[in-house]
């Protein structure tokens, strides 16, 4: 009796390891316990819906804890304690400027949370140098207390590396967000002086001067500069 359980348990553990791969590797299951990162599928598979991404190689993997649902050709993770999304056109956005080229900035997105929804970015955000009539030509939208178009900023990218910035999501290119920092809340919020390193002090509207060493660099400073608690209060909720 106990030769016949010993063979009966050992290939029905085997094909369960070997199950087991084939669903890491090959498919994932309705209702399956994801963790962030975990592979769904690919793009030729489903398309990506609800609290998934795709990462560089076109794999959809889960962005939070969740369970699967595969429906009408999408894929998407559920937990009804927790929302995330990926960064939309339109939203302001929290980021620090990683590199400053000739014509175009680019930023390094926060994971950022607003009424209990968490975004998060797939990809950079870069800050072109305004021409007139804006990036690309493209005439700008409204501004969001609506009336007024925006008006053109002066030329100038108007952030430096390390700066961190508050801006606005003005298109959602296949690579990039292009980002806009017009608004009364966009701008530099937080930033060093290149020279010495000291917190910039603001010192007029578009202007900041170091205390220390008295640098002064033109910036599109926000009206949240130096006020932690406010962008805590527009970002953390
Ligand atoms: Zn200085």
């Amino acid at each position: 009796m106990h030769i016949i359980s010993a063979l009966c348990i050992r290939p029905q553990a085997g094909a369960a390891i070997a199950f087991g791969l084939l669903i890491m590797e090959d498919k994932i299951s309705e209702n399956a316990f994801v963790m962030p990162g975990d592979w769904l599928g690919v793009e030729e598979e489903f398309s990506s819906a609800d609290n998934t991404f795709v990462d560089s190689d076109g794999a959809i993997r889960a962005a939070i804890i969740g369970n699967v649902h595969i429906g009408n050709g999408k894929i998407s993770v559920r937990n009804p304690n927790w929302e995330r999304r990926k960064v939309e056109r339109g939203m302001l956005v929290l980021g620090t400027v990683t590199d400053d080229m000739k014509s175009v900035a680019f930023i390094k997105l926060d994971t950022i949370r607003m009424n209990g929804i968490e975004y998060f970015a797939i990809k950079d955000g870069k800050i072109v140098a305004e021409r007139p009539g804006g990036p690309r030509g493209r005439p700008f939208g409204r501004d969001r207390e609506g009336g007024r178009p925006e008006r053109p900023a002066p030329s100038g990218k108007q952030c430096g590396v390390g700066d961190v910035i508050i801006a606005k999501v003005l298109f959602d290119d296949p690579d990039v967000y292009t980002l806009g920092i017009r608004d009364r809340e966009a701008g530099v919020v937080y930033s060093e002086c290149p020279l010495c390193g000291t917190h910039m002090a603001v010192e007029g509207p578009g202007m900041l001067s170091c205390p220390e060493c008295k640098d002064r660099e033109p910036k599109k400073v926000s009206a949240l500069y130096g006020k932690p608690e406010e962008i805590k209060r527009l970002f953390g909720k």
